[in-house]
């Protein structure tokens, strides 16, 4: 069977450095707050090319604390409505409502699974005050778009970059876009810790030393606490192993690309709906990181069996979109009929940076002998 992602195999590739990098940590007899975190922050925000990095404890906390930061510096208030794709995974609308801010969900382009600049103009109102800009599967909202929309409505913009660690467009990268944005680096992201860990970039002094309090306990000196904050710190451990899977993050998404580009060009099935980029195939390789290939098709139950079968492990990303969840049940019967048809269609093919020749050929070729009925 082909693995959907084989995590063991891709951080067995830097085995040695990993040890090595442990072992400092454990040498240093320093885990929290050291010399590590530092290194890293300064490291991941040049790659982004923000000013500032904020680690904290995973990708919805930095999402959590940085909505919660312009709670706290006036910028935003309870109430406020905060626009948001309808066919995100469930933790940017989270975000938003922790702050009991009211979400907007907003139906997705259906090529792209983004943010559509129409729709999200027309979901701008006198109450609405931000946009989380989700960059889903690894490739970016349309920013220039959505930040020309901010600007004329004085809108913030938090993107989502749990997925898209290194997708750029007009040579500005993910985390160098919005007022601010949340990364994750959950094992299985495309820059993954071996634990959990998030950060925030951005480019306001300001905003970066609220977060900076807020993750530790509101302190913005020691035993000074401006904010009644909470404890949502990247630690020396994590910030170590991060720096290391820093440096070949590139390469990964270049093998990501190399694999999305054979599919797109291998896949001729036309049971499958590919992701549109591939109309334009050289652009979006240049941009896109692939976190997921995700194609569609209206008979997916039988599609993914028929993949099984031929030995290629897919996922569904995501099953049940937020607004149906039993956590959001006082929002039902909230119809959004684009978000619920993609949520029944959606199929992830595998994409890990190590699958061989062979492995993608597999896939292609299950992909194409699939018939319907
Ligand atoms: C993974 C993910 C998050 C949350 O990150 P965690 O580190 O798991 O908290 C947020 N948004 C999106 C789009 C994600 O994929």
């Amino acid at each position: 069977m082909i693995p959907f992602l084989d995590l063991k195999s891709i951080n067995a590739q830097y085995r040695e450095e990993l040890i090595s990098a442990a072992a400092r940590v454990i040498d240093s007899g320093w885990y929290i707050q050291g010399q590590e975190l530092k290194a890293f922050e300064q490291e991941f925000a040049d790659y982004c090319g923000a000013k500032h990095c904020i680690g904290v404890a995973n990708g919805l906390d930095a999402l959590t604390l940085t909505l919660r930061a312009w709670k706290e510096l006036g910028k935003l208030h309870e109430g406020d409505e905060v626009i948001v794709p309808a066919n995100t995974y469930i933790a940017s609308i989270l975000a938003i409502t922790e702050n009991r801010f009211k979400p907007v969900l907003v139906e997705p382009d259906s090529a792209t699974y983004n943010l559509c600049p129409v729709k999200t103009a027309a979901a701008i109102t006198s109450k609405t005050k931000a946009i989380v800009a989700v960059h889903l599967y690894g490739q970016l909202a349309p920013m220039d778009e959505i930040m020309a929309l901010a600007d004329q409505h004085q809108l913030l913009v938090l993107e989502d970059s749990a997925q898209a660690h290194g997708a750029e467009s007009n040579g500005k990268k993910a985390g160098n876009w919005g007022h601010a944005s949340g990364f994750s680096f959950y094992p299985g992201k495309n820059l993954g810790a071996l634990g959990d860990a998030g950060a925030v970039t951005t480019n306001d002094d300001e905003l970066a030393q609220t977060i900076r309090a807020l993750g530790n306990y509101g302190s913005h000196k020691k035993y000074e606490n401006l904010y009644q904050g909470v404890n949502s710190r990247l630690d020396e451990m994590q910030a170590a192993m991060l720096r290391i899977k820093l440096k070949h993050l590139d390469s990964e998404t270049q093998r990501r690309r190399e694999i999305a580009k054979a599919y797109a060009q291998g896949i001729s099935n036309p049971k499958l709906m590919q992701p549109i980029s591939f109309n334009s195939v050289s652009q979006s390789l240049s941009q896109h990181v692939f976190h997921l290939y995700v194609v569609r098709s209206t008979a997916r139950a039988a599609l993914q069996a028929h993949l099984t079968a031929a030995g290629v492990q897919t996922l569904i990303h995501y099953p049940i979109p937020p607004h149906l969840q039993q956590a959001y049940a006082s929002w039902n019967p909230h119809v959004l009929p684009l978000t619920e048809s993609m949520h029944q269609e959606v199929l992830s093919l595998p994409i890990s940076p190590l699958m061989s020749r062979d492995d993608v050929q597999q896939v292609i070729a299950g992909c194409n002998s699939f018939q319907v009925g």
